[in-house]
This record gives C-alpha cells, sequence and structure tokens, in this order.
C-alpha cells in the first residue's frame, strides 16, 4: 500500500509528521507538501509559473517540498509516484467544519487526489488555546484509516478530530455563518493594508445532529453506502 501524506500547513507542520507517522503503520508512505503555509487556499492550482520539488528531511520519511498549492503537491506527488493507493491530506491545525471546507486546503488535497481516481481523507484537530496533542488523537486517526481501507469504491472524507475524542461517528456537513469581513490597517510606513478577517456567527452543530453516538462500526459502513 502506498500512501501519500500532504497537508496545507507546510512540510514542518507537527501535524504532518504525526498523520505520516499513522499512515505507515499501513504501508509505504511519501511525503509531498507545500514549503510554506498554504491555509486557505482552497483548491487553487498553478499554472502561471513552475513548480519545483526539494527533498528534505523530516523524521524517517521520504518526504518532498513544493512551491505550490496542496492541490499541486497531490498532483506532483501522484505523477512521479505513478498513482498511490491512498492520499492523506492533515492534520490540520484547526478545524474544517461548516464555511471552512470551501476554504481550505487541507480538503482540497483529498478532493484533488478523488480526481486522479484515488481514496483519501482530510483530517484536521480542533484547537482550545492550548498546544496540540497529536499523540492523542493518533489512535482515532489509524481506526479511521483501517475502517475506509475496507471499502473499495472511491472516497473522500472530511475527519474533524477534537482534542479528545470520545469516539467516532459519522455527521453531514455543517452550514457554519462565518462574519467575513476586512480589518484596514496601516503598514510602518504608513501605508494602508488589509487583513481579511472571519468569526463564526454560530456554535458548531451537535454532533449528528444532537445524537452523540458510541463509535459504531455498523454506522460507520453503512453511511458510506456499502
Ligand atoms: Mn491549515
Amino acid at each position: 500500500m502506498r500512501i501519500l501524506v500532504t497537508n496545507d500547513d507546510g512540510i514542518y507542520s507537527p501535524g504532518l509528521e504525526a498523520l505520516a507517522t499513522v499512515a505507515a503503520r499501513f504501508g509505504e508512505v511519501r511525503v509531498v507538501a507545500p514549503d510554506v503555509e498554504q491555509s486557505a487556499v482552497g483548491h487553487a492550482i498553478t499554472i502561471q509559473r513552475p513548480l519545483k520539488y526539494h527533498r528534505t528531511r523530516l523524521g524517517d520519511f521520504e518526504a518532498y517540498r513544493v512551491n505550490g498549492t496542496p492541490a499541486d503537491c497531490v498532483a506532483l506527488g501522484l505523477h512521479h509516484w505513478d498513482g498511490a493507493d491512498l492520499v492523506l491530506s492533515g492534520i490540520n491545525l484547526g478545524s474544517n467544519v461548516g464555511h471552512d471546507v470551501w476554504h481550505s486546503g487541507t480538503v482540497a488535497a483529498a478532493k484533488q487526489a478523488t480526481f486522479h481516481g484515488v481514496r483519501a481523507a482530510a483530517f484536521s484537530l480542533a484547537l482550545n488555546g492550548d498546544d496540540p496533542d497529536f499523540a492523542a488523537v493518533q489512535s482515532y486517526v489509524e481506526t479511521v484509516i483501517r475502517l475506509l481501507l475496507e471499502f473499495q469504491r472511491s472516497f473522500l472524507v472530511n475527519v474533524n478530530l477534537p482534542q479528545h475524542p470520545i469516539g467516532l461517528c459519522w455527521t453531514r456537513q455543517s452550514v457554519r455563518e462565518y462574519n467575513g469581513w476586512v480589518v484596514e490597517g496601516a503598514d510602518p510606513m504608513g501605508r494602508r493594508h488589509y487583513w481579511f478577517a472571519a468569526k463564526p456567527l454560530t456554535d458548531p452543530e451537535d454532533t449528528a445532529h444532537g445524537h452523540k453516538l458510541r463509535f459504531c462500526p455498523s454506522t460507520f459502513s453503512d453511511k458510506i453506502g456499502i
């Protein structure tokens, strides 16, 4: 099993190595990820300039940093590896729920894999102000991957992990609204600049429409449509 791992936080984000570490329990791992953070670039691809690879050190993994977007990394990685059996994206620093999904480079990387006919999953970790503890969620990531690999058909799954998971359940994509607005400021030279900012207007929806589900493999299987 060949597993391509990427993210949108950049190749040196700790979530990427955490995901690659779990992925390595299932097969051969290759990491191809952006050289700098590409959060919120969505499904952008680079067509106005060439892309370049550089081999880089990331633990014991074969890893390459790319001067492109997450979707570029997946396209390039699959091209040079002559495909893969699975693409994993993340673990993103911050959840990807509601409208986040439209902007997310993490989810877009997984989506790009499906364009190539490769099964894919995106993983994101909710932040609560403390340093993220990826070790605490790695067993859940492993469980999700193992369950997904039971299915032969193509899939694109967006996985959101709380800091302290208590189980797994399927849910629909929420529609969380944000109050995106532009904040005007000035740089030290007095030149105007603008920051795009957004805060959620609503709390996250309750899991599975208000029902907290225990981990339930049969439910997991049923909802994937097999
Ligand atoms: Mn990100």
